[in-house]
């Protein structure tokens, strides 16, 4: 981390950590140079890190964060629910709750199954379109992230090299990966219908999905194009695949999700981050006759859903006071403020003549240094040196008191006021003042 703030403590427990955990910590998309910095305590919008050192937290334990730190209502209904108990081996009503207060907001939701992570959604996702299909292809866009499982992690972050002369191939993130599970799953370009739409119909009836995030933060955080995703639309429904929107991240931009925001309707959805109020989540959604793939009043379900800690009544509890709390005029008044910060640093760039650009929407954004225009994962792409350069600007914005993540990410809490984003536009222009 840059210099300017005393991080003596953060240093020794670095130190320290490294005797235990590779590279020092669990959190390697976090890891700066020479050290991270450790947390000591949250309130609201802002973070305090082990040096007494303030910040204003735009990453928001990545993006799961609506109502920022320790809010009062979720650690109420929370501290309650704990004196009766953590988790139990048989359902609760907070399950129904939850799930209800999930189904009001999205058409689509027509039945809910609870995980723990949108990696497990995710995971879930693709056996039930297997099951439900009896295909085994699933189809995924370049650059796109849905967790860490086999099939979702292809093709997360090719470098030019493996880019495919005429359409994106199938490249392992992991080294390691099967053979097996490249070579069953198809990708497509983002934002370019037509050259999917030739991949999709090469691959016809033996896909059993396609998977996209239409905000995809590792693809350069550029929004779909809606007739993008429409395009994929009428393309399974002609070809009988499922299409499936992992709102893990997206979801937060309009009350009803991403279907509500693009006016597009999946058959499943991933869902995870801020639906569990701080807690760990995860969540599957979507048409009932697919999602019945789970359901074993039929003797014996297709698939098998569970998960030791899925639906605990603490994730479900602070999931439903965080959804209660984000209601339309929340989601407005926090997108407004993501409009404006984006609005603001990119005029002030363009004006400035600084080859540089903020991606996003409503209350999620993306600083990209070194790119004046970003579309998809393949314009958004930059060397190691830029992405140095990215890591030293997130590092300057830190050392101002303004937390991201080090690949430029971030997002707005509801706990976030003007006076915020007035402080976190000046202290951006500052850095890249310094740096250029
Ligand atoms: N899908 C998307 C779009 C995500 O952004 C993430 C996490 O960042 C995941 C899936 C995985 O969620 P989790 O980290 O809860 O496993």
């Amino acid at each position: 981390m840059g210099a300017g703030l005393s991080l003596k403590t953060s240093a020794a427990l670095y130190e320290q950590a490294k005797s235990f955990l590779p590279g020092g910590s669990t959190r390697a998309t976090l890891f700066r140079k020479p050290h991270p910095f450790y947390v000591s305590h949250g309130e609201g919008a802002y973070i305090w890190d082990a040096d007494g050192n303030r910040y204003l937290d735009l990453a928001n334990n990545f993006m799961s964060l609506i109502h920022g730190h320790a809010n009062p209502r979720i650690i109420e209904a929370v501290s309650a629910q704990l004196a009766r108990g953590t988790c139990f081996s048989m359902s609760t009503e907070s399950e129904i709750a939850m799930s209800a207060a999930l189904q009001e907001r999205a058409p689509s939701f027509e039945r809910i199954c609870f995980a723990n992570t949108g990696t497990e959604a995710v995971l879930f996702a693709l056996k039930a379109a297997r099951a439900y299909t009896g295909r085994t292809l699933v189809a995924k866009v370049e650059g796109c992230y849905h967790g860490l499982s086999d099939f979702a992690e292809v093709s997360v972050a090719p470098e030019p090299d493996a880019w495919g002369e005429t359409a994106p191939a199938s490249v392992p993130y992991s080294i390691g990966a099967p053979q097996a599970v490249l070579d069953n799953v198809v990708v497509l370009p983002f934002n370019d219908l037509e050259k999917a739409l030739s991949i999709l119909n090469d691959v016809g009836d033996r896909l059993a999905c396609v998977l996209v995030d239409p905000v995809p933060s590792r693809a350069g955080l550029a929004p779909a194009q809606a007739d993008y995703l429409q395009g994929l639309r009428d393309f399974c429904t002609r070809s009988g695949a499922l299409l499936i929107f992992d709102q893990v991240m997206s979801f937060r931009l309009a009350y009803g999700g991403v279907e509500e925001y693009f006016g597009v309707t999946p058959d499943l959805s991933c869902l995870g981050k801020i639906i569990g109020g701080g807690f760990p989540i995860g969540a599957l959604a979507g048409r009932v006759d697919v999602m019945d793939v789970f359901n074993p009043e039929s003797g014996r379900p297709k698939v098998f859903f569970g998960g030791t800690f899925a639906a605990n009544p603490i994730s479900m509890t602070a999931g439903l006071v965080a959804l209660d709390l984000y209601g339309r005029q929340e989601v407005a008044r926090t997108n407004a403020l993501g409009d404006r910060l984006r609005d603001e640093m990119n005029e002030w760039m363009r004006a400035s003549g600084i080859e540089a650009c903020v991606t996003g929407a409503g209350s999620l954004f993306k600083f990209h240094l070194g790119r004046s225009e970003v579309r998809d994962y393949r314009s958004a792409w930059v060397d190691v040196a830029q992405r140095k350069v990215t890591a030293d600007f997130v590092d300057a914005l830190a050392t101002r008191g303004f937390h991201i993540i080090p690949s430029g990410l971030g997002c707005l809490s509801t706990a976030v006021t003007p006076e915020d984003i007035d402080a976190m536009i000046a202290a951006s222009k500052e850095a890249l003042r310094a740096m250029h």
